[in-house]
């Protein structure tokens, strides 16, 4: 038996691979704040996948705003230098 291949993380830019159960990759989902991660993990549970996506999209921009102040340890961050 094969189990389902993943998909990449939910952060932009990120293409780590990972299980479907999952949203994002595990440096990123360290980001998140406590709270979320529950909530993303209850919606997940329930099913609940307009919640889901809404959480997803709040995620997205919590690690967007974060890598924008400072690039994480081992991330490979791109960046646009033509300025
Ligand atoms: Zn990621």
């Amino acid at each position: 038996m094969t189990k389902p291949t993943g998909h990449s993380c939910a952060a932009s830019g990120c293409e780590e691979q990972i299980l479907l159960s999952r949203m994002m990759c595990a440096t990123h989902w360290r980001i998140l704040p406590g709270n979320l991660r529950d909530s993303i993990n209850t919606a997940y549970r329930r099913r609940n996948m307009t919640k889901l996506a809404q959480l997803a999209v709040r995620a997205v921009h919590i690690i967007d705003d974060a890598e924008q102040m400072e690039p994480l340890p081992g991330f490979k961050k791109v960046v646009n230098d033509g300025s």
